[in-house]
């Protein structure tokens, strides 16, 4: 197997599974790489992130998008969406930070909430059902449907922030329409081996001393529709 370019970009000759994508990548990181993401991500990582004014999280996104100097160069950019109409899931905090970003771009979520009604009302639907929610499909709910966040001109409008997820795909060529493994896979390693980790370590540092020890560890992910029919509920009980 061998990383080759042509004029389309790169792509990786002979890659017909998944599990010889995250391979190849796991021969190009380090595993003191990978520990040294976790570290800078979990040490001190409240006080640094504070005294930069910025979160834990977004300090842990910009963290991951600096360790990528000797890995193939993934080909994804804006406007191209194909990873999009899929359900996504995040945590809580994750779901917190996309708040902010929310905030911060004064982004309307009823007008949001309004664009992905028909993904939502089935979310909405199988939450009121009377069905085990253990059981249910969650990512087939929503499959081919666009993502809440996704823009008329297929660009991301909460991209800083996007979840976990999103960012465990990747594309090496300028091309994934064709869905082949080799256009278009998971496999991003640092992610895949820490981001899960780091993520419940940041809700558990940033939940007060008091309440952590109801703490389980492994954080309920929920899809982005899910999180969005929360929030509404929320707002009108406010009002
Ligand atoms: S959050 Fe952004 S990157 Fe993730 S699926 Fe939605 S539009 Fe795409």
């Amino acid at each position: 197997m061998e990383l080759k370019s042509d004029a389309r970009g790169l792509f990786i000759e002979g890659m017909t599974s998944s599990s010889e994508l995250a391979d190849y990548l796991q021969r190009k990181f380090k595993e003191e790489d990978i520990q040294n993401v976790y570290d800078v991500s979990t040490k001190d990582h409240i006080k640094i992130a504070r005294s930069e004014g910025t979160t834990p999280l977004r300090k842990f996104w910009q963290t991951l998008n600096n360790s990528y100097k000797n890995t193939p160069p993934f080909k994804c950019g804006k406007g191209c969406a194909h990873c999009c109409h899929t359900g996504v899931a995040a945590t809580q905090v994750e779901w917190d930070g996309i708040l902010n970003n929310v905030i911060e771009n004064k982004i309307n979520l009823e007008k949001v909430i309004e664009g992905s009604k028909r993904s939502i009302d089935r979310v909405r639907e199988t939450l009121r059902s009377n069905k085990s929610l253990d059981q249910v499909d969650w990512h087939r709910l929503v499959i081919n449907q666009p993502c809440p966040f996704l823009s008329e001109d297929h660009a991301c409008i909460i991209y800083e922030d996007r979840p976990l997820d999103c960012r465990l795909v990747v594309a090496f060529r300028d091309q994934c329409e064709s869905k082949k493994l080799e256009h278009a896979q998971r496999g991003v390693v640092i992610e895949e081996a820490i981001g899960a980790t780091v993520i419940a370590k940041i809700q558990h540092d940033q939940t007060p001393k008091f309440k952590r020890r109801k703490f389980q560890g492994v954080q309920p992910l929920k899809l982005l529709q899910h999180w969005l029919i929360l929030w509404q509920e929320k707002t009108k009980k406010k009002k």
